[in-house]
This record gives structure tokens, sequence and C-alpha cells, in this order.
């Protein structure tokens, strides 16, 4: 993508929250590796998305890549392979600007027993937003795409992705990681929890 100083107001404002959460969800702990991708979709229907391989901590302006409405990359740069998911994630879902997707380690423990995690604590139940379930379907791939796409259509804003991870679709980016923040504590206590076996 051409550099910040160069792009219009929206785009830059769209490029600078996507570096900043990216930043906060490394931070935190909420993707390893190169894992995880965002997006954000424009007024103009454009979707700015983060690129392949690439380490959040070190996420700048000038790796995101802006794809057409129709998802063809604009210019130089390669986007995240989950591309299909997150143009599926806004097909579905008028009202979503912002897709962030994870592998947080607790969710994505749940998301390997193959059940979303109890819902015990004051935190899960009342703060925590409607997460759906998707079945497995490999990386990258239109059926993945497919699947998530049903589940936010149900109107959740989160989904767990059987032996994946997590995805948030929201129309503030802010609450997108703020759910995915607490999706994973709730995870954590929940996974404790479990291990300690029933209640006496
Ligand atoms: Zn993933």
């Amino acid at each position: 993508m051409a550099s910040r100083a160069d792009l219009s107001a929206p785009l830059a404002a769209a490029a600078g929250d996507l570096v900043r959460i990216a930043h906060e969800l490394w931070q935190r702990g909420l993707v390893q590796g190169t894992s995880g991708n965002l997006s954000a979709r424009l007024d103009d229907g454009s979707v700015l998305i983060t690129p392949t391989g690439c380490a959040f901590a070190r996420l700048t302006p000038g790796d995101l890549v802006h794809l057409a409405p129709d998802g063809t990359a604009r210019g130089e740069g390669h986007p995240s392979v989950e591309r299909p998911l997150h143009l599926a994630a806004y097909r579905a879902r008028p009202d979503v600007r912002f897709v962030v997707h994870t592998h947080p380690v607790f969710c994505t423990v749940w998301a390997c027993r193959g059940q979303l995690f109890p819902r015990d604590t004051v935190a899960a139940n009342e703060s925590l937003a409607p997460m759906a379930w998707t079945p497995f379907h490999p990386s990258g791939s239109v059926a993945l795409a497919d699947a998530v796409a049903a589940a936010l259509a149900g109107g959740a804003p989160l989904a767990l992705m059987e032996n994946h991870g997590l995805i948030a679709a929201h129309a503030d980016i802010d609450t997108a990681f703020v759910q995915t923040d607490l999706a994973e504590a709730c995870a954590e206590v929940a996974y404790y929890a479990a291990l300690w076996g029933p209640r006496a």
C-alpha cells in the first residue's frame, strides 16, 4: 500500500485503527508468531486487510493491502490467506465494519475440544457477546468462509472455529478487540474450572 501520508483520510484512519489493534493484540498475547488477521470495510465497499505472514508486533500501515469491493488486491502486497473469510463476514453482515481473527490459546483449546466453553461467570454471562460455533474447514477455504458467514448471519458477533480459533466481527474495532480479550479470559477460567472437576 502507499505510505500513510498518500492515503485518503478514511483509508488512513482505517489503517491507523488496524495497526493500533494489531499491536494491542500482540501485547495482550492474543496472537502468536504470524497468526491472526484483521480487516476494515470502508464506505466505498473496499476492504483494508493485513498481509500474509506478518507478525502483528511489527505491522505498519504500509504493510496493509487494499482490496477492491470484489476482493481483488489493489497495488502491491499479498493479502492474508483468510481473505475469503473476511469478505464473507462483510457480505453476511452489512453492519460489520471490522473483522478480528485470532488464535487465542484458551479459546483454541476449547475449539480443539469441539465445544463452546461454559459460561459460569458473571463476566461471561453479562459482558461477553453471543458466540456461535463453526465446524472445521481448512484455512483460507471458501467452505470455512461460508461456514463462518452462516454463523455470523445469525447475529452473533463472535464465532469459535473448530480446531482453529476465534473471529470477532463488529461495527467498532475497539469492541471487537475487547470481546476477543474477554472471550480469552472467559475461556481460560472455564478451562481451569473444568480441569478441577465437578463441584462438590
Ligand atoms: Zn486462523
